[in-house]
């Protein structure tokens, strides 16, 4: 595992002196890579004060608009959550996710996302991710503050790493490179198109129907080859309807 390939990702920090207690957290546990999708207030001398001697954290701190664009290169994605959501994901603990990641982050670039102070992730934040995480805390106050999350779960990188027995890796026997992010949201709206075209999917009632699928990639997670094939299926199909509907 190579703790640089893991990037900290904050989506919309309203308070920029938990940007710093982030930059903090991750140098403690040697995690350097820190990206703040449209933070409300940065640079600001809170988050210099609160990073203490992390500062150099902050200076190559990678800004986005968007969070596609922060994790587009990405062939793994761990949501952080307080409470369940609707449509249940793949659920970790810090520990149990750590080891996950221990598997992939030798070659592959990994993202863990943490949400808004006030709400959290959304969730099409969450289904972007291929599992998510939850810290166990007591029933009458799950919401950690932002940074001593980042903190819980660095430290069961770390923690990975000082041990020693790192978890066989998953990618190294596979022929052909997993699917990033930015490759798999153009499938999805591939999908989606095609899923209307053929009139499985109605845009008016969609049910979760892209929900539930994309959970299911994500669960199995595709090479680029397996996504190629995918979307050579689904323009095909597409070919096939257009055809239909000319009568020939
Ligand atoms: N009220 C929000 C909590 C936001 S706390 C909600 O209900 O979702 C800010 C961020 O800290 C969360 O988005 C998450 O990234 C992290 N966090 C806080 N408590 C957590 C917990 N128990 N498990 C996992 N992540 C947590």
């Amino acid at each position: 595992m190579n703790l640089d390939n893991i990037r900290i990702v904050l989506v919309n920090t309203t308070h920029p002196g938990n940007i710093g207690g982030v930059a903090r957290a991750m140098k403690n546990m040697g995690l350097s890579r820190l990206y703040l999708v449209a933070p409300e207030k940065f640079p600001d001398e809170q988050a210099v004060w609160r990073a203490a001697s992390a500062g150099d954290l902050l200076d190559s701190a990678v800004i986005t608009a968007t969070v596609e664009e922060a994790i587009g290169d990405c062939q793994f994605v761990v949501g952080t959550s307080a409470r369940e959501r609707r449509i249940p994901w793949p659920l970790l603990d810090p520990r149990q996710c750590a080891a996950r990641i221990g598997a992939l982050a030798g070659r592959e670039q990994v993202a863990i996302l943490f949400g808004r102070e006030d709400r959290g992730l959304t969730n099409e934040e969450l289904q972007l991710c291929n599992l998510h995480l939850n810290i166990p805390t007591s029933d009458a106050y799950s919401s950690l503050n932002l940074a001593m999350a980042v903190q819980i779960v660095c430290y069961e990188l770390r923690m990975l790493l000082v041990q020693g027995d790192l978890p066989a890796s998953e990618d190294d026997q596979w022929d052909t490179p997993f699917a990033t992010l930015a490759n798999l949201e153009r499938f999805y709206l591939h999908l989606e198109q095609a899923l209307t075209d053929i009139e499985f999917l109605d845009p008016t009632a969609p049910r979760q129907l892209m929900a539930r699928l994309r959970r299911l990639y994500g669960r199995v997670r595709l090479d680029e080859m397996e996504l190629n094939i995918l979307r050579g299926i689904l323009t095909e199909t597409q070919k096939w309807v257009e055809r239909g509907r000319h009568g020939s």
